[in-house]
């Protein structure tokens, strides 16, 4: 499988603060990247520095094989950008500044350009500057997508998007994904992430400190069970030495077990009390993502 983003030690100080620390990363082409971290753990950071806007400190990237630095015309070239705060030309309206872009960029096809700002619902003879938050942010959708590059770069894609508009926005990365593009997205919305993406990387403090696809991420084998019971719940002590049980404690409707493994042993153990309910659920994102901020 060929790479298309790949990071070497690369690292961001502003000033003496170190914003991102040695980061090794490697994106394969056609795979949609979920990136995510609390805040200011250095995704923008990242994402600036992939699409030129900023030098690294140390270290070094390329995207497609062009160095971000030495050849950062070639490396843009690759690139759909969508920045974390999308401002556009505000006094242009959304049709006047696409054409412009468009025009500036060469080789973005107009059919393409319009079915983007039909999909999107976006009224092109609105003046950006007069847009709402999520309006705005469609704009810097349809600019990122309407050249069809080989790697879309979208920092919070769907922040200030209301659902319906979402749910577009999510059919464009899978069709984005379908044509052969590679997406790299930062996001706060884990179940969005969760959705979309195959692969995951978390930051913290500026550190990578995991790359897993997301089926790998989530396969683990941590269930997580809640049990209704109509009278008395068994005695919780009991239950936690049943094998396999990781934490047993009430919630509001009756008592939640964590378990590793089988449930036979933890519903041998509930069978003689009068058990009116079972869901068990397996860990989401959410759960993980907590888990490596804790
Ligand atoms: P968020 O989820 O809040 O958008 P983030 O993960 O994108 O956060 P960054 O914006 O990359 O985080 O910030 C990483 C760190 O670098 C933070 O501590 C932030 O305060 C700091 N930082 C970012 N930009 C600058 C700057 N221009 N000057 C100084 N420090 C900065």
């Amino acid at each position: 499988m060929s790479t298309i983003i790949s990071t070497t030690g690369l690292t961001k100080l502003y000033g003496r603060k170190p914003a991102l620390v040695d980061v090794n990363l490697e994106v394969p082409t056609g795979v949609v990247f979920g990136y995510l971290g609390p805040n200011g753990a250095g995704k923008t950071t990242t994402i600036r520095l992939l699409v030129g806007l900023m030098r690294p400190t140390r270290g070094s990237a390329t995207i497609g094989g062009a160095d971000i630095v030495r050849a950062r015309s070639a490396a843009q070239r690759h690139i759909g950008y969508l920045p974390g705060e999308f401002v556009g030309y505000p006094d242009l309206t959304a049709e006047q500044y696409l054409r412009y872009l468009a025009n500036l960029r060469g080789g973005v096809d107009d059919k393409v350009r319009r079915r983007l700002i039909e999909r999107l619902g976006l009224d092109p003879t609105v003046r950006i500057g007069a847009m709402s938050h999520g309006n705005r942010q469609k704009v810097g959708i349809v600019q990122a997508f309407m050249s069809e590059p080989d790697l879309l770069v979208l920092d919070e894609p769907t922040s200030g998007l209301d659902p319906l508009v979402q749910r577009e926005f999510h059919t464009l990365i899978h069709e984005a994904k379908s044509a052969g593009s590679t997406v790299f997205l930062s996001s706060h919305v884990l179940s969005e992430v969760q959705e979309v993406a195959d692969m995951v990387g978390i930051l913290r403090q500026g550190r990578l400190v995991e790359v897993r696809a997301i089926d790998e991420l989530t396969a683990r084998p941590l269930r997580h069970i809640d049990l209704v019971f109509a009278g008395a719940a068994p005695d919780l002590d009991r239950l936690r030495h049943i094998n396999g049980v990781r934490s047993v404690h009430h919630n509001t409707k009756g008592v939640h077990v964590e378990l590793e493994g089988s449930t036979a042993a933890l519903l041998r153990a509930v069978a003689p009390f009068e058990v009116i309910d079972i869901v068990s659920h397996e860990p989401d994102l959410e759960d993980i993502f907590l888990n490596y901020y804790g």
